[in-house]
């Protein structure tokens, strides 16, 4: 198969691709390297997967993180994609078996960990199989600029070198600046690459900045309007998380904290909790949220200012993945200032360098943290703006979803929360049948729990409320609903066909 729409629709279920993802692929099919900046949240994954089914070969994805290769293995083989992870993770026997199946071509998709593919069993495998596509996943963690610096991707390229047949390589981040788009594009020694950035707008976000004279008031007033939705609150010290982790647990919110201090096994068990959605809201450091890949994050809260503006969209961008509206809300207070500060002061203290090299370090952090309070504190300017700017994109206000273009007050949060639509393919507005949604929403709680894997995996909510709304009673019907591929309706189709003809004649018996 080779068309990439007919891929989209089969296995992912969608019909068209989103902004950049279509060159992107092309570039990758056309044999060309590829450096993509794309923010968190805008599909990069579709860019090197649907390359991955259409190449004959392999695609290797090196990912720096393990619960991020689980995820999307796990969605993968729930889509009818024959993926497998290679990790620290695995005993020696699954390593051996996996590696096995790996040389055997079972696998159309491989994650590994950068350090894997220095050993000689991936390398072996590598030689002697077609390898079509490596993609480089948060590739900024080739960079010692970049936030996430992992020395052991440095080593991917003389991994390239090591292959007999070099395949099309791809480098994806969502980080943007310059230095670090350079240091991915000459350390993995790119080809001539297709270099992007696409949009960093996300206009499912709805950002606001409030500056409230008790930031925990303005919490409990937010979370009480809005019970149910599933969030992130972030602080910046791990004795907040615990405060606000007792304080609204004790008043009856579903709450976990999540900070580098507690121990593996407790931040795995709550980062569980609430992906599977038994706990509602996490509160965390910035350790939090790497390769947290759950789409219905309907709002991230930031109870402090964060250092800088690449640092709070990556955050705040954790939000709405699912193209969903969302709110990412930022509350201020002066003091944030000196806390950052002081944060500056500190790291560059055990900075490698000279004298000058570490107060030029300083002053761009300064300059950069000038920015963050800026948008913090604007009145005037479009928070969206300020962030596209930011990114180098023009912007053209009222974006009409931020708390500066809707004149919203400062100090209290009292939104008029617009309603939540669903379109049919030309756009025109759809109404969900609430008690249908109710019903649907069950009906993939126990699909979910049979299967082990949290509901989202099943079908996102988007998926559900369009199934709420046109009540499709076939499979033939089922197609033309967005996330429904092949995979999906043949494991879940009936019993939603089911639950909708069910419903539909209850309704009839009730008149
Ligand atoms: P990221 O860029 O952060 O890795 P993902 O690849 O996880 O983002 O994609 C984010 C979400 O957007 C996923 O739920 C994915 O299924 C969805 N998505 C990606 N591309 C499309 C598309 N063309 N149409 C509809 N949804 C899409
Ligand atoms: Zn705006």
């Amino acid at each position: 198969m080779s068309d990439i729409y007919e891929i989209l629709k089969k296995y992912y279920g969608y019909s068209s691709f989103r902004k950049g993802q279509e060159e992107i692929i092309q570039n990758i099919l056309n044999g060309r390297d590829v450096a993509a900046v794309m923010p968190t949240g805008a599909g990069k994954s579709i860019c090197y997967q649907v390359p991955a089914l259409a190449f004959d070969g392999i695609t290797i994805v090196v990912s720096p993180l393990i619960s991020l290769m689980q995820d999307q293995v796990r969605t993968l083989v729930s889509m009818g994609i024959r993926a497998a992870y290679l990790n620290s993770t695995l005993t020696p026997r699954q390593m051996a078996l996996a590696t096995q199946n790996a040389r055997n071509g079972v696998y159309k998709i491989i994650y590994a960990a950068p350090e894997r593919l220095e050993t000689d069993s991936f390398l072996d495998f590598a030689a002697n199989n077609k390898i079509s596509l490596l993609a480089v996943d948060e590739a900024h963690c080739i960079s010692q600029w970049g936030h996430d610096f992992r020395p052991s991707y440095t080593n991917i390229s003389s991994f390239i070198e090591k292959l007999p047949e070099r395949p099309v390589v791809a480098a994806f981040t969502a980080t943007a600046t310059e230095q670090v788009k350079k240091d991915i594009i000459r350390n993995l020694k790119l080809h001539s690459p297709y270099t992007t950035t696409t949009g960093f707008d996300r206009q499912n976000l709805y950002f606001g900045t409030f500056d409230p004279d008790s930031k925990i008031g303005f919490l409990r007033n937010y979370l009480s309007q809005n019970e149910e939705k599933s969030g992130i609150i972030y602080c910046n010290t791990r004795r907040d998380v615990e405060m606000l982790a007792l304080t609204l647990s004790s008043e009856g919110y579903s709450i976990l904290p999540y900070h580098a201090g507690m121990s593996d096994s407790d931040r795995q068990h709550n980062q569980n909790e609430f992906i599977y959605d038994r706990t509602k809201i996490i509160v965390a450091t910035s350790a939090f949220g790497m390769g947290i890949d759950k789409p219905n994050v309907r709002f991230v809260i930031h109870f402090n200012m964060p250092i800088n503006i690449e640092e709070y969209y990556q955050q705040a961008g954790r939000a709405g993945r699912d193209g969903e509206p969302s709110e990412c809300i930022l509350l201020y207070h002066g003091t944030d200032v000196y806390t950052n500060k002081f944060i500056i002061q500190k790291n560059s203290d055990n900075e490698i360098g000279t004298y000058e090299e570490r107060q030029r370090q300083i002053q761009h952090q300064l300059n950069n943290l000038k920015l963050m309070v800026f948008y913090s504190t604007s009145t005037e300017i479009c928070l969206r703006k300020r962030i596209l700017n930011y990114f180098g994109e023009n912007f053209y206000p009222p974006c009409g979803n931020c708390s500066v273009c809707n004149h919203e007050s400062r100090s209290h949060f009292s939104r008029i929360r617009p309603l939540i639509k669903v379109q049919d393919r030309s756009g025109k507005p759809l109404i969900a049948d609430e008690a249908l949604l109710e019903r649907l929403k069950k009906k993939r709680s126990s699909l979910a729990l049979a299967a082990g894997i949290p509901g989202f995996a099943v079908l996102s909510d988007k998926t559900l409320r369009e199934l709420a709304a046109r009540s499709p009673l076939s499979v033939v019907e089922l197609t033309e609903i967005s996330g429904f591929g092949e995979s999906k309706i043949r494991r879940y189709g009936q019993a939603f066909i089911e639950t909708i003809t069910d419903y539909q004649n209850d309704c009839k018996n009730d008149f």
